[in-house]
């Protein structure tokens, strides 16, 4: 009794760390049951979508209105874009420099390729067939202006709402105080009031993530991991190098901002990404996570980490660079130097289209694939491990859109010097 007592009032992330940990093993014993958890996994993804549009909404435009300066704006805009995108490049490079090395295609005989291709061909069918379907980057760039804002926000399209809560932002300062205020007042209220809604959903998260796991785990095949436990091994190396190397040195250097502690305040977020793999809906965990444990202001966070999550995902990229050479080397398809180049170029490209759900990785890897002359198909062989691989590289996506946020916040004095106690 006592320990419930001191497990209800431990911290926040504790609690969902102990609901992930029992997620395992309850996924394991529970066989077919794990269904009947499906359903509560949902509710707490939903709660927390849920939160998404009002908020990056309602913090954007505030944000963007009490900045009330465009050269400001423009500015943080061309810092986040140029931090997203060199860290996306060197993400991809770790990933391609340690496909070389450790060369994990090499390692699968054709026994195992005929048995991972008959278990996923159908999938990976259905999957080249999403990513033929996907508009080029020149569509992708036209359509981040929306024809219709309401849509936008029916549909969550974050670019689109990220311009339009922009634009009005910048036009509510240009109308006289007394007619701007209200409105200004009113979204306030919002973005504040759904801050608290994200307080009160995520007092289901320990709940919510032990089923989400115990799903994924219950339905999970580990003969397939041991197939190709070289590639997810080398894959989750990248994202530990990349996390340690660049994010660590990056915070050091811009922020002068202790790595460690940078980790455990995003801690919740990355709990949540790994069990929900979408940065999208880990989003209101984050922009909380930056806000209160990291002291990052509103005005960086509503605009960074929303940005950040449908743009930037260097852990998709860095996987994409191991799965391509993984492939490759499965298939017997030496990769020039340009081929290589090119995954580099595809990869940053792609994350930029992408939105933050789970699984668009391998839709984008398709597009690289293409690009490079790899079979198509041969994603067929990585299916199997990919959702493992999805929780881990979003993890290091919502950790280097926070990295982010702390680094602007840093570098414009929008960090707070007090911080509040945590949880
Ligand atoms: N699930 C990832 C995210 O939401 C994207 C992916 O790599 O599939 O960030």
């Amino acid at each position: 009794m006592k320990l419930f007592r001191k497990l209800v009032k431990s911290e926040l992330h504790t609690r969902i760390f102990i609901g992930l940990i029992a997620g395992i093993p309850a996924g394991f014993f529970l066989g077919g049951m794990v269904d009947y958890l499906e359903p509560v996994g949902d509710i707490f993804l939903r709660l927390i979508r849920m939160i998404v549009v009002p908020l990056v909404f309602s913090s954007l435009f505030v944000g963007t209105a009490s900045l009330g300066d465009i050269r400001k704006l423009g500015r943080i805009g061309i810092k986040t874009m140029g931090y997203y995108l060199c860290t996306t490049a060197i993400a991809i490079t770790i990933g391609l420099i340690l496909g070389n090395i450790f060369t994990p295609g090499n390692s699968i005989d054709q026994a195992t390729r005929d048995k991972l291709f008959s278990a996923h061909q159908a999938e990976a069918a259905q999957k080249i067939d999403i990513a033929s379907n996907k508009p080029d980057i020149l569509d992708t760039l036209v359509k981040i202006v929306p024809g219709n804002p309401v849509e936008s926000l029916a549909e969550a399209n974050m670019l689109q709402i990220i311009f339009f809560a922009l634009l009005l932002g910048i036009a509510v300062t240009m109308v006289p105080e007394e007619k701007g205020k209200p409105l200004i007042r009113f979204f306030e209220a919002l973005s504040d009031t759904m801050i608290r809604t994200v307080h009160i959903v995520m007092k289901m998260a320990p709940l919510g993530v032990f089923a989400l796991i115990a799903v994924v785990v219950g339905r999970f095949g580990t003969d397939i991991l041991v197939s190709l436990l070289k590639y997810t091994l080398v894959v989750l190396l990248g994202l530990g190098v990349h996390v340690m190397l660049t994010y660590s040195t990056a915070i050091r250097l811009f922020a002068g901002y202790s790595p460690l502690k940078f980790l455990r305040g995003i801690r919740p977020a990355q709990l949540i990404a790994f069990s929900t793999s979408s940065s999208s809906a880990t989003l209101p965990v984050t922009i909380e996570c930056c806000e209160e444990n990291l002291g990052v202001s509103e005005k960086i966070s509503s605009f960074v980490l929303p940005l950040g999550a449908t743009i930037n995902m260097d852990g998709t990229a860095l996987y994409q660079g191991v799965a391509a050479i993984f492939i490759a080397q499965v298939y017997g398809i030496p990769l020039t130097i340009t081929n290589q180049l090119t995954i580099v170029l595809m990869a940053t490209l792609a994350s930029i289209g992408a939105a933050g759900v789970p699984g668009i990785g391998i839709i984008t890897l398709a597009m690289v694939l293409e690009t490079i002359g790899v079979p198509l198909e041969g994603i067929a062989l990585i299916l199997g491990v990919d959702r493992l691989i999805d929780m881990c590289r979003t993890t290091v996506n919502i950790t280097g859109d926070s990295s982010c946020a702390l680094i602007i916040g840093a570098s414009e004095n929008e960090l707070r010097e007090e911080l509040p106690a945590k949880d």
